[in-house]
């Protein structure tokens, strides 16, 4: 049981309801009297009764001050505001002595079918689950529909009983997946909402539209205007100056009618005066292209959030500040609310940049090559909506079948990786690299974090979720227009099909560094071009296909049709240098016309920009954009293709023992955390992990009697708090054969090593074997990661391993284990016989369910695991446990990031 003391009491959260209107949650506090009060007085006669079980106009004193006052550990209160105001609250109260609690909640009539209920008692809930709560029971009249449909809505499976009028609900507090799924769907709907309601307005208000030209208000307006935005466009300026033809008014609530978005290009320190008013003209969000906020500094940074909180208090989200804009270019719709973005052609591809400039730029690009865009949202600061709420939009606009990201950081890192995976499988998501993340950063303290601490584990993570990565905004639009306007190839073989040598060969090199296959051309498909080249002989009818320069319009079509059809063809690069025979725009008109088919084709106009030819065939300069492009989408078709992964699980593994071993440590005050020998035997063997036969010895009789329970030959090392790496030190013996041999090894070790070394391990000797690293670690922004590589005292020097996100599913775990350079050692090599890749396989998996179910191991490094052909077996680990934050309910409740940029740790 936690003590109650401790319990989190002070936290407060924004959290979005179904349409995406913002409300703040947060405990009961002694503070809270007369907001209780008012709330009560608000309460319908209907409500009230539905909640007291009869009339119940006015609480007493008596009761206020029993509301307002809970220990927040038998006895919790959760509630929802906006504009400082209570909307709902929620409450338990624990049936002493036991683990479970009645629960009761009421929402502000007027809020009633909103969400409110269900988000309170989620928050309710995980809070209950922190304090040891198994169960709520909630007594309910048989005509209060509401609070039963939220009760089943929450997929907490309530069994209801009815008993003198009155029906009884019972449900476990377990976290199902069920109740997650529920969760996760909930926020996805009111998420994409919220983002919905900011890109579809019917009425725009820009304040800060002055009658100046260049000026970015004034510029925003004529945008709007010129762009044909399908709803009302007003000018806000201190003098009413029309602007672009458009009336203009002294302050938004001038405004006749609603204003769904204000769109705020006036000096930052005039901001935060302007949100109450937007928020009394009813204004869903905000987007903030000012600058002056934490792009300059900390006063700047506070201004910044305060902006964020202020609009939140009011329901309100927003957009910047320090952005270029957004746009939608939906004919409904027609938003070209920026300024410098120019009217990209309307497409199917959606761009997020948290950098203006490059945003900017992709834009220009893609209106130069012809790639379509359905939106524009520049993230500028960041300070409130996010890539993640992006994705959560863009997952169901029927307008969007590519999404573009230009990240320099991950808020909610864990989340996008959660959004990326599932909105992947059914459009694809690229993103440009974005430097190197705080992870370079960090000290690193054990192998597993040194080796986890760069770039390889950003692309290993977004490979993990389905994301195109690209280096540069040209690779970014490479891939994106083979994406948006070619079918995915269903593998990886490639033919080429030019009217010269050399680009067919660059082009078949450039194959191997994209990940893809020269096809072969079958028997038929070789004999069919030998016909279609007539006398032209001394073509190539293998791939590289070769049509000689003097390769007409005819000879193109018939050659791509001819090669297309071959069922051992995945896609085809068509190349054509210009010569002084053909006609080039003649040839570019053939390969446009050549028949479409499920298989994608890209061509390569020697010398010509990115564009498009035709409606969709991509079109390159050189050959090898166009082949990394085609590999991007190899490889995403690859991913996609790929049964969804299900949840990993073993029967065997013991989360509780787990805990146990990690809170007594803790409880121990285990120096900086670190694990003692016993206590990781302990935890490696709750979850199944093999460790070889270990025994810590305080001296050489020890020592040695430990020894003849293991059986020679054995292993000593020095054990002591500060040592690390103990084969540096010469604190690793290996082979000892006998008791002799111990003895001797125990004192010239003791010598060696001095005094940091307070005791011994004897260990038993692993089969030789390829040595190999596995562990966990938190990154700061992916959240817990499984490590596998190369290992041994070389681990770091080879550098070549892979990182998944825990938990890690058996396929995923199988792809890893298979991802390395040196996976031929592993896999057997020049002769030697693979290793047991299964039991490796099973161990990633099982680190990634410890790192799922414990989250105070922060880091934990096996290394080396000794893999061999009859098995594994780790012979050194490291594990570091830290108390995890405590603070608002996390697990498993919905709740926005804090306004960014979050303070500083102290
Ligand atoms: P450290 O990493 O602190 O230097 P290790 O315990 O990892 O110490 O030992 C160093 C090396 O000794 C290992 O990489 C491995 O090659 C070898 N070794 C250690 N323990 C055993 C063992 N039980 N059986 C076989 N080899 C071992
Ligand atoms: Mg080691």
């Amino acid at each position: 049981m936690l003590n109650p003391a401790a319990a989190p009491v002070d936290w407060t959260l924004d959290a979005l309801l179904h349409d995406g209107t913002v409300v703040r949650l947060r405990p009961i506090s002694p503070d809270d009297a007369d907001r209780l009060e008012a709330f009560h007085t608000t309460l319908s006669g209907d409500t009230t009764r539905l909640r007291f079980f009869a009339p119940h106009p006015h609480l007493s004193a008596r009761e206020i001050e029993r509301f307002t006052n809970v220990d927040h550990h038998d006895r919790e209160a959760v509630v929802a505001l906006l504009d400082d105001a209570f909307i709902g609250i929620a409450r338990y109260d624990r049936e002493p002595g036991t683990s479970g609690a009645e629960v009761a909640f009421v929402v502000a009539d007027a809020w009633q079918g909103t969400g409110v209920g269900s988000l309170l008692l989620e928050h309710l809930a995980a809070r209950g689950r922190t304090e040891g709560l198994e169960h709520f029971v909630a007594d309910t009249l048989p005509e209060n529909r509401r609070m039963m449909q939220v009760f089943r809505d929450s997929g907490l499976s309530p069994v209801s009983s009815f008993e003198q009028g009155v029906v009884h609900l019972e449900m476990s507090l377990d976290l199902s997946g069920a109740v997650v799924e529920r969760i996760e769907s909930r926020e996805h709907a009111a998420e994409s909402r919220s983002i919905g309601r900011l890109l579809r307005p019917s009425s725009i208000a820009v304040i800060g539209a002055g009658g100046r030209p260049g000026t970015v208000g004034h510029e925003i307006v004529r945008s709007l205007v010129d762009g044909g935005f399908t709803g009302a466009v007003h000018p806000v300026n201190p003098k009413a100056n029309p602007v672009a033809g458009q009336p203009a008014y002294p302050s938004i609530s001038d405004i006749p009618g609603d204003v769904d978005l204000a769109i705020v290009a006036i000096p930052s320190v005039a901001v935060p005066d302007i949100v109450a008013e937007c928020a009394a003209k009813g204004v869903h969000g905000l987007v903030v292209v000012s600058g002056g906020f934490a792009e300059v500094g900390a006063e700047g940074a506070d201004r910044q959030r305060a902006l964020v909180t202020a609009a939140r208090r009011h329901g309100m989200r927003v957009i910047g500040p320090n952005c270029v804009g957004v746009i939608n270019t939906d004919p409904a719709v027609s938003m070209y609310a920026s300024f410098g973005a120019g009217r990209p052609p309307r497409g199917g591809v959606a761009l997020a940049s948290q950098s203006g400039a490059v945003g900017i730029s992709v834009l220009e690009a893609a209106a130069r090559s012809g790639l379509g865009m359905s939106a524009f949202v520049s993230l500028g600061n960041k300070a409130d909506v996010s890539g993640n709420d992006l994705l959560q939009y863009w997952e169901d606009d029927d307008g969007t079948d590519v999404v573009l990201l230009y990240l320099e950081s991950f808020g909610n890192p864990a989340k996008f990786a959660r959004l990326a995976r599932r909105i992947g499988r059914r459009k694809p998501i690229l993103a440009v690299k974005s430097g190197r993340t705080a992870a370079g950063r960090r000290a690193a303290t054990s192998h597993t974090a040194a080796m986890a601490a760069d770039d390889v584990v950003v692309d290993a993570l977004l490979h993990h979720c389905g994301v195109v990565r690209a280096d540069t905004i040209d690779q970014l639009l490479d891939s994106a227009l083979v994406l948006a306007h070619q079918p995915l190839p269903a593998g990886a073989r490639v033919a080429i099909i030019g009217n010269s040598g050399g680009p067919g060969i660059m082009a078949a090199d450039a194959c191997a560094a994209a990940g893809l296959e020269l096809a072969t051309l079958g028997a038929t498909t070789q004999q069919r071009l030998r016909e279609q080249m007539g006398s032209a002989t001394s073509a190539s009818v293998v791939n590289p296909v070769d049509l000689l320069g003097d390769a007409d319009p005819d000879r193109y079509t018939a050659a791509i049709t001819t090669v297309m059809s071959d069922p051992d063809v995945d896609g085809a690069v068509v190349i054509h240098a210009p010569t002084l025979v053909a006609d080039p725009a003649a040839i570019a008109a053939a390969i446009a016309a050549a028949p479409s088919s499920a298989k994608p084709v890209v061509a390569v106009l020697v010398g010509r920009d990115r564009s498009l030819l035709g409606p969709s065939v991509p079109v390159f300069g050189s050959v090898e954009p166009a082949v990394a492009a085609l590999g991007n989408a190899a490889e995403y078709a690859a991913w996609r293709a790929r049964p969804a992964a299900p949840e990993p699980d073993r029967d065997d593994v013991r989360p509780a023992v787990a805990r146990h071993v990690v809170h007594d440590a803790l409880e121990r005050g285990a120096p900086d955390g670190w694990l003692d020998p016993v206590e990781i035997e302990k935890l490696l063997a709750a979850y199944g992990i093999p460790f070889a036969a270990t025994e810590l010895v305080a001296d050489v009789d020890a020592a040695r009697r430990a020894a003849e329970g293991l059986g020679y030959p054995v292993v000593l090392k020095a054990s002591g708090e500060t040592i690390v790496h103990k084969s540096e030190i010469g604190g690793v013996a290996l082979g000892l054969r006998s008791a002799d041999e111990l003895a001797h090894a125990w004192h010239a070790m003791t010598e060696r090593v001095g005094e940091s070394m307070t005791g011994g391990l004897v260990q038993a000797m692993a089969r030789p074997g390829v040595e190999t690293i596995a562990g966990i670690f938190r990154d700061p922004t992916f959240g817990p990661l499984v490590l596998f590589g190369l290992g041994g005292t070389a681990a770091e020097l080879l550098r070549d391993r892979t990182v998944r996100i825990a938990p890690v599913a058996d396929v995923d775990a199988a792809e890893a284990v298979r991802s390395l350079r040196g996976t031929p050692l592993l896999t057997g090599f020049r002769g030697s016989e693979p290793v047991d890749l299964a039991a490796l396989e099973d161990l990633v998996v099982r680190l990634g369910l410890l790192a799922r179910d414990v989250p105070e191991v922060a880091e934990l490094d096996l290394n080396p695991v000794v893999a061999s052909p009859a098995g594994i077996i780790a012979v050194d680990a490291r594990v570091r446990v830290t108390r995890p934050a405590t603070g608002a309910p996390s697990d498993a409740t919905r709740q926005m990031p804090p306004p960014r940029p979050t303070p500083a740790p102290p």
